[in-house]
């Protein structure tokens, strides 16, 4: 497995796998490995010839008040990862070389990146959008997986691909999960014990969301009280926003049917940690 700090270096290695004729997939990650990371490489590494794994804690989707600076991190484990797993490239580069001094360029979707995650966190999604057409010009990759985790951050990059007529197909893998459903996340790693048990409300809620559902309810406000009222029943936890939208448009619903494509998104804080979790209806 080849270990690359340097785009100079890693530009001309990704042609010649292209000239080849291999199939490049490629998983873009902040790093700090855990199983959900390592299930969307398995996904790629089954369709492509080559898997080259970014890591990368991007600063432009962080907000000035943000977890930047405390992100974990622990580099030679991931790499043992990667490599177990059958990895051919990983590539790491420096601040300074994905945004040199005087770097001016921003990519950005409309509307999308303003609602849900984007309320509390308003240049995430510019920074995403940025990094990740950076990073597909310079690995050139035929596949890109992603986590259905991040819903909102999948749909914004499918919409990207698609407007702006990039040559590379987007899969999204499903959430990783801890056996009491709490979905894998590299900022787990900051939660309390009392908060890491009271974080497993995120699922339960959303399963409870689920039930309502198949027994008929259509209401999308009777299904949100209930779940604030579970969530809000624990007192580690700070809600940020729950929402029932189309899981391909993000259009906000107000009344669900069982023929509609749901998606129920949320964000809560617990401590220093601001979690995600979604379920698909
Ligand atoms: P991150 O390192 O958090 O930027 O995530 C890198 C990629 O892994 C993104 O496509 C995430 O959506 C995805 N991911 C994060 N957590 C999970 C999980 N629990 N299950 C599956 N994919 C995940």
């Amino acid at each position: 497995m080849k270990i690359i700090k340097e785009k100079s270096q890693l530009q001309p290695l990704m042609e010649q796998f292209r000239l080849d004729g291999k199939r490049i997939g490629f998983v873009p990650t902040m790093g700090y490995l855990h199983e959900g990371h390592l299930s969307l490489m398995r996904i790629a590494r089954e369709v492509c010839d080559v898997l080259v794994v970014s890591i990368f804690v991007n600063p432009a989707q962080f907000g000035p008040t943000e977890d930047l600076d405390a992100y974990p991190s622990d580099l030679q484990r991931d790499f043992d990862l990667i490599e177990a797993l059958g990895g051919d490239v990983v590539f790491t580069p420096s601040n300074a070389a994905m945004y040199p001094d005087g770097y001016k360029t921003w990519v950005t979707v409309d509307d999308l990146p303003h609602i849900m995650c984007g309320l509390s966190r308003p240049i995430h999604f510019r920074g995403v959008t940025t990094i990740v057409l950076k990073l597909f010009n310079i690995v050139k990759p035929h596949v890109a997986v992603f986590g259905q985790k991040d819903a909102q951050q999948a749909i914004i990059i499918r919409k990207m691909v698609t407007d702006l007529d990039i040559d590379v197909e987007i899969k999204v893998g499903p959430t990783g999960r801890e056996p009491d459903g709490l979905a894998l996340s590299s900022r787990n790693k900051y939660l309390t014990k009392i908060e890491r048990a009271d974080a497993s409300i995120l699922q339960q809620s959303l399963q409870q969301a689920r039930k309502m559902i198949e027994a008929g309810e259509t209401s999308s406000s009777v299904i949100l009280s209930e779940m604030r009222r579970m969530i809000q029943a624990k007192n580690t936890a700070e809600i940020d926003y729950i929402d029932i939208r189309h899981a391909e448009t993000l259009e906000e619903l107000t009344i669900v049917s069982p023929d509609q494509l749901i998606l129920i998104a949320l964000a809560v804080k617990f401590g220093k940690a601001r979690l995600l979790d979604n379920i698909l209806i």
